[in-house]
């Protein structure tokens, strides 16, 4: 479909936390927005099963992925193998000696990820803008947490964040709009197994909410998240600042419309952008013109359209990817806990989240009890219990509602191994070249997996539950949930693609909005709050540059 007017204020591709919330800010200052989304408008009354029988089979409705490859594979370390990928069913999970690629989990549709998301709201500790100067480790953040509190505090508001009143290394300004959410069942044994080993469990800051909200009633603890929240209850982007900024009747949403190039013109050395071109759903091309443009497509697809678009005057554009390193363990434990009930990730211990070299790895992580993929009856069958006929229902009978995770994120530091590339074979639909990753795990996250891995156990030990039923890592699968980087954030235009406003260096009208400018990832917070915080501030900084004019 064509967009409405042919010429806008801005164009925004993309409308994930890194688009949404930057097309609101702008478009409630009566600015004239136009988004771009390459996926669908999901309905969550309609379109999520959670409260169909097969929910456990549907997953997520996908109505539209976007293609990309991988590049080379890592050779796995011996030395690392305890941490294999492992269930009780099936056995080892990957039989090779190479890291095999799994997923990049985008959800392409309005809302971006968020729709998959599980609500985790989490601010960056103050120490991890400052990784360079407190470690000597990777870069600095150009801002630091200081300068975007009230931008945490202004999402946090919007998304309705439920929290305690205090988190280490957050100071805040004002409370959290919401109550903490109470421990779940299974999570309050986790506390008792953590009290035991002198560590602190404490509930999660969520945007899932807690009492009425947003015209939303509050969560019914059905742990089901990423397969879509059929109640709204949950501060994905399409039920938070999509309608708000439609609502400004600035905002103009074009779904199905894939941007495939960003127009440049070059006036005597002099770059700035025009507009943009997408495909619409019937395969035809249209070109839009502006005076701004925010790229917002993830830190794979960012980078790729800009490729596509041959902006890259730094050679930076897809260096320092930075992917998830994560751990999970389930084990059953003795008492049936149900731990499919609740909220995902309702707690988490924040211990080890401040950064310190000491541990034998720099970065922080944080740990968080978990279901896992203990979620319903068939995740049971298929990884949990091993036998067929009597002694297969005799099992189910026993064991269905015993199982209890512990899951935790680590830091991933930038190396020369990984990052995002055109793929110079494949191409997408329209015959532009497509996104591959290429991700390498270095010393330091191996490390921080191996620490996770004997901190996840001893916790659910110390609980009861020391039956291990399943192992997840990523040491030897590539399965990111979490991604950053490609478009660093700095105040050096020969060591960042993109400035502390968020504007590319030499090209002031282009802005990048999204998880591409981390500069680094953090110790295992989630990163979306970071990504609108982000948004709403460089958002801010145009307007204020626009009003002095
Ligand atoms: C299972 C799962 C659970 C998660 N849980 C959490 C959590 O609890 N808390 C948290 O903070 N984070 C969580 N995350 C991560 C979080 O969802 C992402 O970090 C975040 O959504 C990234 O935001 P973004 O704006 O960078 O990109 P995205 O959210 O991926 O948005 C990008 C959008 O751009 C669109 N797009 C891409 N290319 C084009 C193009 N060429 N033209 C037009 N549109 C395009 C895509 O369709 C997409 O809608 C989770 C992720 C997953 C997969
Ligand atoms: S746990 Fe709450 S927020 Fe998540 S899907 Fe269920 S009702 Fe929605």
């Amino acid at each position: 479909m064509p967009s409405k007017k042919e010429k806008y204020d801005c164009i925004v591709i993309g409308s994930g936390p890194g688009g949404g919330p930057f097309a609101w800010k702008l478009a409630s200052q009566g600015m004239d927005v136009l988004v771009l989304e390459a996926g669908p408008r999901y309905n969550p009354l309609k379109d999520y099963a959670l409260d169909e029988q097969d929910w456990e089979t549907k997953g997520f409705p996908y109505r539209k992925r976007i293609k990309y490859t991988y590049g080379k594979q890592q050779t796995l370390d011996p030395q690392y193998a305890q941490l294999q990928s492992w269930n009780k069913a099936s056995g080892k999970l990957n039989r090779t000696n190479k890291r095999h690629y799994l997923q990049y989990h985008q959800v392409s549709g309005v809302g971006g990820t968020t729709l998959h998301y599980q609500g985790e709201s989490h601010r960056l500790n103050e120490n991890a803008f400052r990784m360079k100067t407190l470690y000597g480790e990777a870069v600095d953040w150009p801002i630091d947490y200081k300068t975007l509190e009230p931008y945490y505090s202004e999402v946090e508001n919007i998304i309705g964040v439920a929290g305690p009143d205090k988190v280490p290394y957050r100071p805040r300004s004002k409370p959290y709009p919401l109550k903490p959410h109470k421990l779940s069942y299974a999570s309050q044994v986790i506390e008792k197994g953590c009290k035991k080993q002198g560590l602190n469990l404490e509930p999660n800051t969520v945007a899932i909410l807690s009492q009425l909200y947003r015209d939303a009633p509050p969560c019914n603890y059905c742990n089901g998240c990423i397969w879509g929240c059929p109640r709204k209850d949950k501060g994905s982007v399409d039920v938070t600042f999509v309608p708000i900024a439609e609502d400004t009747g600035n905002c103009e949403i074009l779904t199905y419309a894939y941007a495939s190039r960003i127009e440049v013109e070059n006036k005597q050395g002099k770059k700035k952008v025009t507009g943009v071109s997408y495909y619409d759903n019937r395969g035809k091309e249209h070109v839009v013109k502006s005076d701004y443009v925010a790229v917002a497509c993830g830190a794979v697809e960012t980078p790729k359209i800009l490729l596509n678009s041959d902006i890259n005057q730094n050679s930076l554009v897809g260096k320092n990817f930075m992917e998830t390193t994560f751990y999970e363990v389930i084990a059953f434990h003795p008492d049936r806990l149900d731990s499919y009930r609740g909220i995902p990730f309702d707690s988490v211990i924040w211990e080890w989240n401040n950064p310190n070299p000491d541990r034998g790895f720099p970065g922080g992580l944080r740990l968080s009890p978990t279901a896992g993929s203990a979620m319903g009856p068939i995740n049971y069958a298929l990884r949990y219990l091993k036998g067929w006929g009597d002694d297969f229902v005799k099992g189910m009978d026993e064991w269905f509602g015993h199982a209890v995770g512990i899951g935790g994120i680590a830091e991933f530091f930038p190396n020369k191994d990984t990052f995002v590339t055109l793929d110079p074979e494949v191409k997408d639909d329209y015959g532009l070249p497509v996104a591959q990753i290429q991700s390498f795990l270095g010393e330091a996250e191996l490390k921080s997996l191996e620490f996770m891995e004997k901190t996840s156990k001893d916790i659910l030990k110390a609980s009861g539950a020391d039956e291990i039923v399943e192992t997840a890592s990523s040491y030897d699968f590539f399965s990111a949930t979490h991604v950053y980087g490609t478009c660093r954030m700095g105040d050096d235009p020969e060591s960042s693609v993109v400035d502390s406003s968020l504007r590319f260096h030499g090209i002031p009208n282009l802005l990048v909005t999204d998880a591409s400018v981390f500069p680094t990832s953090g110790g295992g917070e989630s990163p979306s709050l970071t990504i609108e915080a982000l948004s709403l501030r460089a958002a801010d900084l145009l307007l204020k540059d626009l009003k002095k004019g």
